[in-house]
């Protein structure tokens, strides 16, 4: 337990801040200059203010925290605090850089009243005008929202450390930091009950861009708030594709690049992995949740939708498949990095499924049985068109062919016609068995695809009779 010590005192200083600060708020706007940095470390550190001192504040070993006359009780004031402890606790023994000055001076946090007083959200991070990151929090969240507040504060944490870095927060990268945020709160409290708590409007929205970024909060705009839940893709990262030290990586380096895309497909790349393929295997694991507290997430999903009008038949969304059935899905075309996922009917006799799609489009069969998830990508061709040939063997829980847009700029248009096995002969006598499924989940197994017992993927060649379109 460390030290907390309260203290009240009445403000000898007027709070002079801007009415609004956080990082939504500052969108366009130039990061302050950053208070520069000096190597001493303080054995005390002291109290500095970012905006004033207020009625009532308290401190812990590295935190400052300020709630003027709100009414928090003294368990409420130690769970800020202590979640802020445990969370830079955390951070640091994850090597992620130092917050800056917060070697220096405690590290201020705000409580305001209302959710209004910070643009409607939980919390907030910015740079007061000396150069020191803080963060408000809406103290309204111990009321209105029990155990976001110990959610909140390492998400704010998480975006002081990225504002010490030379990382430009804008439209292009502000993705990056929420889903980030919620990366690093994720690894601070997994056990959390708000784990990825934007997971739902993300999973509703899945043709738009992994790298969306459309800050709204309103209730019923899911693209609004989505960019919270492409967390989810950097715990992909971490679970299935095995990148040590992701969060490190991606904030710890010197400079970081202005293109995140660019940033991350280089850190993949050190490890053997191509981002596109990562996106790829990381929308087929979203077909059944097949990350740590999927059955968590997937409920989590279906409540979200269940609640907002537009996205309420999601549970049902899956399509059927019977034979003869042709998908040409249209409404929600997927675009750049964005996905689908298509339900299929399991059944017992062999199957086709005929695949149309894009070059630059990666298309995977998913098979859940009751012990495992198994992957089929569908090999891209330069016409982009394949079939997949299913026997079933009775233990399928369900399937799903995932649907990914990886380079076509633009939304990608294709097709997807359910046929009876063997009735459309191969271009190619030879079967290509040479595909291995990558990735490998919690619960998912890598398979070497035979020649004729589960799934034969081979190349049709350059005509299918339907189209495909590149929109
Ligand atoms: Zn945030």
């Amino acid at each position: 337990m460390r030290l907390i010590l309260i203290f009240t005192l009445l403000a000898f200083q007027s709070n002079t801040a801007d009415a609004t600060c956080g990082l939504p708020h500052y969108l366009g706007q130039p990061k302050p200059a950053l208070a520069k940095s000096n190597k001493v470390t303080f054995l005390t550190k002291q109290l500095r203010f970012s905006l004033g001192m207020t009625e009532n504040n308290a401190v812990s070993e590295n935190f400052a925290l300020h709630w003027g006359t709100l009414p928090l009780s003294e368990d409420e004031v130690s769970t800020m605090l202590a979640s802020a402890e445990e969370a830079l606790e955390k951070f640091e023994a994850m090597g992620l850089p130092t917050i800056t000055g917060s070697n220096e001076y405690l590290i201020n946090i705000y409580v305001v009243p209302t959710a209004e007083d910070i643009g409607g959200a939980a919390g907030v991070a910015w740079v007061d005008s000396e150069g020191y990151p803080f963060m408000r929090v809406n103290g309204n969240l111990f009321d209105t929202s029990p155990g976001y507040m110990e959610h909140t504060i390492p998400h704010e944490l998480m975006h002081l450390i990225q504002l010490s870095t030379n990382a430009d927060f804008n439209f292009g990268s502000g993705w990056l930091w929420e889903s980030t945020a919620e990366t690093a709160t994720a690894a601070v409290l997994p056990e959390d009950d708000f784990y990825f708590a934007f997971y739902g409007p993300f999973a509703v929205t899945p043709e738009y861009p992994l790298t969306s970024y459309r800050f709204d909060l309103a209730d019923d705009n899911p693209a609004g708030s989505r960019h919270y839940g492409a967390g989810i893709y950097f715990q992909h990262l971490i679970e299935n594709e095995n990148v040590d030290e992701l969060l490190f990586r991606l904030w710890s380096a010197e400079t970081i690049p202005s293109s995140p895309t660019d940033h991350i497909s280089s850190i993949l790349d050190e490890d053997g992995l191509m981002f596109d393929k990562t996106v790829a295997r990381f929308a087929a694991h979203q077909a059944f949740y097949d990350i740590t507290n999927g059955d968590e997430l997937q409920r989590r999903a279906l409540a979200y939708a269940a609640a907002t009008p537009a996205y309420e038949n999601l549970s049902t969304a899956f399509l059927s498949s019977q034979i003869g059935t042709f998908f040409e899905v249209t409404q929600k075309t997927p675009q750049r990095l964005g996905y689908n996922t298509i339900g299929l009917e399991v059944g017992v006799e062999p199957r086709r499924y005929l695949w149309d799609g894009p070059t630059g489009a990666q298309a995977t069969l998913v098979v859940k049985r009751f012990d495992d998830i198994t992957y089929h990508p569908f090999q891209e061709s330069a016409s982009g068109a394949w079939y997949a040939d299913y026997e079933f063997q009775g233990d399928e829980l369900a399937m799903a062919i995932s649907v990914v847009n990886l380079s076509v700029v633009g939304a990608a248009r294709y097709s997807i016609e359910v046929a009876a096995a063997g009735s459309v002969p191969p271009k190619s006598s030879e079967p290509d068995t040479s595909l291995v499924v990558a990735g490998g989940g919690c619960n998912s197994r890598e398979e070497t695809l035979p020649s004729a017992l589960l799934l034969l993927l081979i190349l049709l060649g350059l005509k299918r009779g339907f189209a495909s379109n590149v929109g």
